[in-house]
């Protein structure tokens, strides 16, 4: 029997903010479709009852038969669930309203907190029985609800690290703390190796001095954690969705689209810091 070449771990990037329309959805959308552009191999689970993950990138809900309800409830592995995009290299684990009802479903389960990420480490070992499209992700984003249930616990116990979007307006802070406590608190109990991998300014408006300010009170309270890369507030990233598409698809050109890619180039940058500190 010819030896096993050896199975590779992705990078798990949980993107998580429990403020809804801050522009958690359109970054896992659009990085991911960036992070693909570059030559990584991504897939997107949608953890969002409302499926916009999934529905921005142009699936069906008819064609949603195993989503990421099945997948932690036992029902289903993470790779039955995964589905093709237009985007080469990038894939969706879609949702359906039915994860709403999770909680109380997973109420008595002694590994509820985990469902996630068990589903996590077996996704490119269950990938080598695909003979036709065997092949490993490099990078999973996962798209978090606006809320810090038991849906994010499992989302920041499977991840290695943490993406906050922070929309670029008047409370932009409010709450950033009750975050940071919770990721504090996972880590001391689910998952020490977790850590926040970055804050990224999103809706940024350079007319509106109340964007500028937000960022500089932003870089204050977190420092280095804040990404260079601002993505500004462009007509074309919300249009995207409602096209199936994401931005970089629907509009290459446009800033929004350009913004993300520089994010993308940011986010392996670090990840090649991470790797190179480890290594010392
Ligand atoms: P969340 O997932 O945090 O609830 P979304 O990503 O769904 O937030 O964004 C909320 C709304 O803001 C959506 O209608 C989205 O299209 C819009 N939006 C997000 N980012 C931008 C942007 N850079 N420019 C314009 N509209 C944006
Ligand atoms: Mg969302």
């Amino acid at each position: 029997l010819a030896p096993r070449a050896p199975v590779a771990v992705p990078r798990v990037l949980a993107l998580a903010n429990q403020k809804g329309g801050v522009g958690k959805t359109t970054t896992a959308i659009n990085l991911g479709t960036a992070l693909a552009a570059i030559g990584e191999t991504v897939l997107i689970i949608d953890l969002d009852p409302q499926g916009n993950a999934s529905t921005g990138l142009g699936i069906e809900r008819r064609d949603r038969r195993v989503s990421t309800y099945d997948v932690m409830c036992g029902e289903a592995t993470l790779r039955q669930a995964v589905l093709p995009t237009a985007v080469p290299r990038l894939h969706i684990a879609p949702s359906t309203m039915d994860l709403s009802g999770l909680e109380l479903e997973l109420a008595t389960a002694r590994d509820r907190a985990y469902r996630l990420r068990d589903a996590v480490r077996r996704l490119n070992v269950d990938s080598s029985h695909y003979r036709n499209e065997s092949f490993d992700f490099t990078y999973v984003l996962i798209d978090c609800p606006p809320s810090l249930n038991l849906i994010t616990v499992n989302a920041m116990a499977a991840a290695n690290a943490i993406l906050v979007p922070l929309q670029c307006e008047f409370f932009a802070l409010e709450g950033l703390s009750q975050l940071l406590k919770t990721v504090e608190q996972v880590r001391q109990t689910l998952n020490p190796g977790l850590s926040i991998h970055g804050v990224v300014l999103t809706m940024f408006d350079a007319r509106n001095n109340l964007s500028n300010q937000v960022v500089e009170d932003v870089r204050q309270f977190m420092g280095e954690k804040v990404y260079e890369t601002i993505i500004p507030r462009n007509v074309r990233v919300s249009e995207a969705p409602s096209y199936g598409k994401p931005v970089l698809l629907y509009d290459l050109k446009c800033v929004g689209s350009q913004a993300y890619l520089r994010l993308a180039s940011e986010i392996i940058q670090r990840e090649r810091n991470l790797r190179a500190a480890a290594t010392v």
